[in-house]
């Protein structure tokens, strides 16, 4: 598979096929027994062992934006709350997530430390980690 025919900016993972119904991934790749070499295969045109769906080609950006959600993303998380709990009787709790679309955020996070006077504070945005960032800030503004 090539990334000529993409559309604007996007570009597309090489020999990656992407179910939309299912998610079900296929990763195309041709082996040259003659001199070991290998190569990006063609998904296009496949169809999802599934449930027959067409695949889809992986956008470089969307790739990467799942690779941030599962594996790097933990990590971030994990250094903010350590940052915010290295404080002696600091606590940092989370919320359930707001499913509803009702115009609230989706995360809260609880911070109590010195920073919010030893209360329970709540702060709430789209994502865990911008409800960590902003703990995080009202920590740096009292250091
Ligand atoms: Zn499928």
């Amino acid at each position: 598979m090539t990334n000529q025919g993409a559309t604007g900016p996007q570009l597309y993972v090489p020999g990656r096929g992407r179910c939309a119904k299912c998610g079900f991934e296929l990763n195309s790749v041709i082996l040259n027994v003659i001199d070991g070499s290998a190569v990006a295969g063609n998904t296009i045109g496949e169809k999802c062992p599934n449930d027959g769906a067409p695949l889809w080609r992986v956008s470089y950006e969307d790739a990467y934006r799942e690779l941030f959600e599962h594996s790097e993303k933990p990590f971030v998380i994990m250094a903010i709350v350590d940052r915010l709990r290295e404080e002696e009787g600091a606590t940092v709790a989370f919320c359930c997530d707001n499913p509803d679309f009702n115009g609230l955020p989706n995360c809260c996070v609880i911070y109590n430390g010195s920073a919010t006077d030893w209360q329970d504070e709540h702060f709430r945005a789209d994502s865990l980690i911008e409800c960590l960032e902003l703990a995080e800030a009202r920590k740096r503004g009292r250091e």
